[in-house]
């Protein structure tokens, strides 16, 4: 249910659970079948992990270290209650289920944990592990992520994905179908060549489908990536804060009011980002989003079934 123009995660975690709840991110040693050759080599152009998540250079650490200081650091800076595990670095189903399992089972020894969040691609996910993530529904609210970035084939295969908008409607319903778990879809607004068209599509699918919830993120140029060798060639160039508010609003339009908004910033670690400046002020990302709504007259879902 939204109170304001639209259904912030923060709203709904509250109504769940009623208490601080906090996101924990790890690194849980996962590789990324588009970085290894087995899918693709070289990744999408944007990837750089490193910038993506804190935890992306921290293997070394143990898995448990990285969570109990994750908590330590919630209770102490924002008085967190309960946390979410989210496995966020590279492609957290990529493995046989026992090596999940053997890694998820770490949630089991946190009492306060009460959420797991699996962050992965399309064509890492098939009935067995979608089985093993039904199991931990039994005792935990249970995330699945689907990266997905845009409903457009010729965008995901520009961008490297290489996977396809079919093949990401196949996990989607798999793990719809299968029950019990919560589906996220993250995608991504200002990939290059794509028109305002091609991005109120990939929000119209969603509104369709009325995923649990989407992530959407502003591209932005890190270090290290096929994307700043576009950027430095000038092949490619930054959205700037108000035109991302503008899309992100017409994005939330076509959403379906119960869907849940995980987030509409970025995060940009470790001196890795290019460009551009403005996705580090989050909350100035939010209030123009926000903005933009109020002076077109947008809550989410006004648009819906309208792309
Ligand atoms: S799927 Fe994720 S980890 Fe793999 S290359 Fe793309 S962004 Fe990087």
């Amino acid at each position: 249910m939204i109170r304001g123009r639209y259904y912030r995660f923060s709203e709904y975690l509250k109504n769940r659970f009623n208490k601080r709840v906090f996101k924990i991110s790890v690194n849980a040693g996962f590789g990324c079948p588009n970085i290894d050759g087995t899918r693709g080599s070289g990744g999408c152009i944007y990837c750089n992990n490193e910038g993506f998540s804190r935890n992306a250079g921290k293997i070394d650490k143990e898995l448990r270290e990285q969570i109990s200081e994750g908590i330590s650091f919630a209770r102490n800076r924002f008085r967190a209650e309960k946390f979410i595990l989210y496995f966020q670095a590279f492609t957290n189903t990529y493995g046989t289920p026992d090596i999940l399992k053997k890694r998820y089972d770490v949630i089991r020894e946190f009492d306060d944990i009460v959420s797991l969040s699996i962050g992965t691609r399309p064509d890492c996910i098939d009935s067995k592990k979608v089985s093993l993530l039904r199991d931990y529904a039994n005792d935990y609210e249970v995330w699945l992520e689907i990266g997905l970035q845009s409903a457009n084939d010729g965008t995901l295969a520009l961008i490297n994905r290489h996977h396809d908008y079919g093949e990401f409607l196949r996990a989607y319903d798999l793990t719809v179908k299968a029950g019990g778990i919560r589906t996220c879809v993250h995608v991504i607004i200002g990939l290059p060549g794509e028109s305002v068209k091609d991005i109120m599509r990939t929000a119209g699918e969603l509104g369709r489908l009325r995923p649990d919830a989407v992530k959407i993120h502003p591209l932005h140029v890190i270090r290290g990536t096929e994307l700043e060798k576009m950027y430095m060639a000038k092949q490619y160039l930054p959205m700037q804060l108000e035109e991302y508010a503008s899309l992100a609003a017409e994005f939330l339009g076509h959403l379906h009011p119960e869907t849940v908004i995980q987030r509409m910033t970025a995060d940009c670690f470790g001196g890795y980002l290019i460009a551009p400046d403005w996705i580090t002020d989050k909350n100035l990302v939010l209030r123009s989003i926000e903005e933009r709504m109020v002076s077109q007259g947008i809550y989410q879902g006004d648009l819906l079934g309208k792309t």
